[in-house]
């Protein structure tokens, strides 16, 4: 490990945070051949180990190495039903924090050129990022930990707590995740819960809330709604908590200002979380290639694709709804999710849909109260 004098003399680009969006990143540089130096800054607040991300996708991607499970059908359950639904052309593949890292170091560490350093990233400006309280002068800085000096507003907020459970039954299904099960009160906002299976006596069971913003995490209903959920719908036969996260994630549906100067913002930091779902990981995979994409061709890093202004027009007015009327969620998953694959919910949730492929979609959502919520979101 460098320290920050050393550091200033060498480096070019600093990417302030290894979590995914700064690892991932890094990956993508390599492999774009970018020549200078590259150091990735992270203070270990937020250890790789123990972290898990799921996201579906339908291209091979880079970094494909580091998922550890591959799924081809979830089971949803919406409006009484449930349903196991092929992915179509999609793969739902969960990644280990640990495995990401190794396959990232599997592009970088041949790499003289690029270092990883332990230190805390107090700012990031203009001509660099201060480490420790070192100034470290960098030709473009990536930021993850820092973010716009002013964040976008936030529409609504997403609470999850996730619990590891060891189940004492073979009570879950290894091979299909549950996407969405509505099985739980609605009363304390719109919210469902979330399988991930590991084998069939281990998974990460998830309470997820879409609330306003600012609305009070109740950490006793989303705990109860656990218990009651395990208990009477898997039926676990009794089980233990090895394991527990929680968050509540501020969801903007307005894109963040994310370049100041030679900084840009990436990861969550950088408006990278789908607003109407909370996932960031795919995202962020485009994001990276995107950014390594434009230093290469450009020689600076910021021609990446519009955000849609259409798709943030979805995911403000989806917000607006489900936060009013929490019913309405379950109303519009069952919607989107009606096919004989997932394929269209998919493609819709990555904003690659056409509009006559989206008003096929919304057919079957209650037109009222989705264009009261266009009309606030204009007006406001
Ligand atoms: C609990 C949780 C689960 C999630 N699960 C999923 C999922 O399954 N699928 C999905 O698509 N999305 C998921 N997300 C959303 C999103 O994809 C993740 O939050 C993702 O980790 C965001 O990447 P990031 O690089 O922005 O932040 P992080 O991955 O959190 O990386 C930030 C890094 O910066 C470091 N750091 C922080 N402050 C400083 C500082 N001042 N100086 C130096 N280093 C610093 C931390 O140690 C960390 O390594 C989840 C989010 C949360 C909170």
């Amino acid at each position: 490990m460098r320290g920050g004098a050393e550091l200033s003399r060498h480096t070019t680009t600093v990417i302030a945070g290894g979590g995914v969006s700064g690892l991932s990143l890094a990956a993508h540089l390599a492999v774009a051949d970018h020549r200078h130096p590259v150091v990735v800054v992270d203070d270990g607040s937020h250890p790789l180990d123990d972290r898990t991300w799921a996201s579906w996708s339908d291209r091979p991607g880079l970094l494909d190495a580091a998922a550890s499970r591959w799924f081809e059908r979830i089971r949803v359950h919406v409006n009484g039903r449930t349903t196991v639904i092929p992915l179509g052309r999609y793969r739902y593949r969960v990644v280990r924090g640990s495995d990401l890292r190794s396959v990232v170091r599997r592009y970088t560490d041949p790499l003289p050129h690029f270092t990883f350093h332990r230190g805390h990233v107090d700012r990031a400006d203009q001509d660099g990022v201060v480490v420790d309280g070192d100034h470290v002068r960098a030709r473009w800085v990536f930021d993850s930990v820092i973010g716009p000096e002013v964040p976008p507003p936030s529409e609504a907020q997403l609470g999850f707590r996730g619990w590891y459970v060891r189940s004492e039954r073979a009570a879950f299904d290894a091979e299909t995740p549950t996407f969405f099960d509505f099985r739980t009160s609605q009363d304390h906002g719109a919210s469902f819960v979330y399988v991930l299976p590991f084998d069939a006596h281990h998974a990460l069971v998830e309470h997820t809330s879409f609330t306003a913003s600012g609305a009070l995490e109740i950490p006793r209903v989303q705990q109860e709604a656990l218990t009651e959920y395990l208990t009477e719908v898997v039926c676990t036969g009794g089980h233990e908590v090895e394991r527990e996260e929680h968050a509540v994630l501020p969801l903007h549906a307005a894109q963040a200002q994310r370049r100041r100067g030679n900084v840009l913002t990436i990861g969550t930091r950088g408006g990278l979380l789908k607003a109407s779902t909370g996932f960031g990981y795919q995202r962020i995979q485009r994001d990276s290639e995107a950014i390594a994409k434009s230093l290469r061709r450009n020689g600076h890093p910021f021609d990446l694709p519009e955000p849609s202004g259409r798709f943030r027009m979805f995911d403000a007015v989806l917000l607006d709804v489900v936060t009013r009327e929490s019913a309405q969620l379950e109303r519009a998953f069952g919607a989107l999710f009606r096919y004989r694959t997932a394929e269209p919910a998919l493609r819709f949730l990555d904003e690659a849909t056409t509009p006559p492929q989206e008003w096929k979609l919304f057919a079957g959502m209650p037109a009222p109260v989705y264009l009261a919520a266009a009309g606030r979101r204009l007006s406001s």
